[in-house]
């Protein structure tokens, strides 16, 4: 599937080491624009980004500058050099961007799940020789993202990739939208020709996490990165407490370090594969125990249906959550990681309970004489 998908060397557009697009969220005036990609001229960008039509979650906050501000970014490829793109949204955006020449097109975490705004948007890109690069949907939908990827491969667009910029989740954390690195890693694992690129400004939230976070996509073998940058961060007209300033973004840039798969280096091999074994002793003990965990379960099931007592035991769940949090914090274990993986066990252990129910096990015990 996508099978002839370009890699990224050849799109045609400028790579120093990974694919890097940096610019404001929104573009405002002609003079913000200017001022931004001034200040970050000599950087060898593969596009200069900017919002045009801005996708707000509320009316009546700034929806974006419109058209005009297409010929601003325009004059920011002539005067610097830089390639430009923009999000599009519908099809009259994609045939204003067209008629632009815009370099590069997005589309956007709240259009990716929409179905008919998708396929909309790849009819107006058929026969268009323009990368697109497709925002992973605001909801943990990878379905949703892998079918608007399909959608624009199928009007022929080669020139895709990719980005992720987190996800709506419940879980209290440090980040606007979460990573959850698990799923772009399958998405990765199911195309892997796919170029994948973090947008670490939208999953952030917050400049300060912005570099750390970068880094740790490349550490995950992101392609490269899209982050917001404007002239003067706290003025910005839209997402102003992420945005980086043109000097944290070439700060930030001179300290990312790409990784590579494999070091080429025989010490390295030897030390990696004993560590490797370690991990896979560790695996099997782990299998051994959650089946050894699942079985009792059943004789509990079993327990629990002859006196006539319910599967769920809130206190005891309560109880569990709170013990095992404990016992994971001394082991220094995230405390998030071993409440997501309770409460996977624990819906599994009510599976495995109730599966006498669904006919998959023995026989029926008998109730208990009253
Ligand atoms: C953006 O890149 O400006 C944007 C609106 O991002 P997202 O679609 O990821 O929210
Ligand atoms: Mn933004």
């Amino acid at each position: 599937m996508m099978s002839d998908l370009f890699p990224l060397t050849r799109w045609g557009l400028p790579m120093p080491g990974m694919f890097l697009c940096a610019g404001p969220c929104s573009a405002e005036s002609p003079e913000q624009l200017r001022r931004t990609a001034a200040a970050l001229a000599g950087c060898t960008l593969t596009f200069f980004r900017a919002g045009v039509w801005k996708p707000r979650t509320r009316p009546g906050t700034f929806a974006g500058a419109g058209e005009q501000a297409l010929a601003w970014l325009a004059a920011v490829r002539d005067e610097f050099g830089f390639p430009v793109g923009a999000e599009v949204g519908t099809p009259a955006h994609v045939e204003a961007a067209l008629r632009a020449r815009l370099d590069v097109v997005w589309i956007g975490a709240r259009t990716t799940p929409d179905p008919f705004a998708v396929q909309n948007i790849a009819d107006a890109l058929r026969g268009a020789d323009v990368p697109v690069l497709v925002k992973n949907p605001v909801s943990q939908d990878l379905e949703a993202w892998f079918g608007a990827l399909e959608r624009l491969y199928n009007a022929g667009i080669r020139r895709l990739a990719a980005v992720h910029r987190g996800f709506a989740a419940s879980t209290e954390g440090p980040y606007r939208n979460a990573p959850l690195w698990r799923i772009p890693i399958e998405l990765k694992r199911r195309l892997p020709q796919l170029p994948l690129l973090c947008d670490p400004s939208h999953m952030c939230g917050r400049a300060d996490m912005v570099p750390p976070t970068a880094q740790a996509a490349l550490d995950l073998l992101y392609d490269g990165l899209m982050v917001e940058v404007h002239c003067c961060p706290q003025e910005a007209w839209s997402d102003a407490p992420q945005q980086l300033s043109p000097a944290q973004f070439r700060q930030m840039i001179a300290s990312l370090q790409i990784r590579r798969e494999s070091a080429d280096n025989p010490s390295f091999e030897t030390e990696i594969r004993k560590l490797r074994h370690a991990i896979d002793e560790i695996d099997g003990e782990i299998i051994d125990l959650l089946a050894r965990r699942m079985d009792v379960a059943r004789q509990m099931g079993r327990l629990k249906r002859r006196h006539r007592v319910s599967t769920l035991q809130p206190e005891r769940w309560k109880e569990i959550l709170a013990s095992r949090a404990g016992a994971a914090d001394r082991k220094r274990l995230s405390a998030d990681f071993i409440a997501q993986l309770y409460e996977l066990i624990h819906e599994e252990a009510i599976r495995v309970q109730e599966e006498p129910l669904f006919g998959q096990t023995e026989q029926q015990d008998a109730p208990p004489a009253p």
